[in-house]
């Protein structure tokens, strides 16, 4: 005999839906209990998210600012700069490697055009 799946939650029938609008969720960072409207929607699992939207928004603007300050206050960059690297030897390597990518992209773009 022929199992059936447990279809809950991945494709609601229409009287779900209808539950879904007027179901409230908490918010695991701010801990209010908001509709579901407010809460994004992981588009891989179909759940929707544990912040609320307002909190994942600021969760991600201090992100990108925490970013930017770590590199304005160290001074230091996320990854190596040909022009600003003083050793010899890292530099000769970055250089070469940036050449490899070049001439990969070159040999990539040319395999597309001759197609
Ligand atoms: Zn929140």
């Amino acid at each position: 005999m022929r199992q059936t799946k447990n279809t809950q939650g991945a494709c609601a029938a229409p009287a779900d839906r209808e539950i879904e609008r007027d179901a409230r969720h908490q918010c695991t960072c701010c801990g209010r209990t908001l509709p579901l409207t407010e809460f994004y929607v992981n588009a891989r699992t179909g759940r929707h998210d544990s912040r609320c939207k307002e909190c994942r928004r600021e969760s991600s603007r201090r992100q990108r600012t925490k970013d930017v300050m770590d590199c304005r206050t160290t001074g230091r960059r996320r990854y190596p700069v040909i022009t600003e690297t003083a050793d010899p030897v890292l530099r000769m390597a970055l250089i070469r490697r940036a050449l490899r990518t070049v001439e990969e992209k070159k040999r990539v773009l040319k395999m597309k055009n001759d197609k």
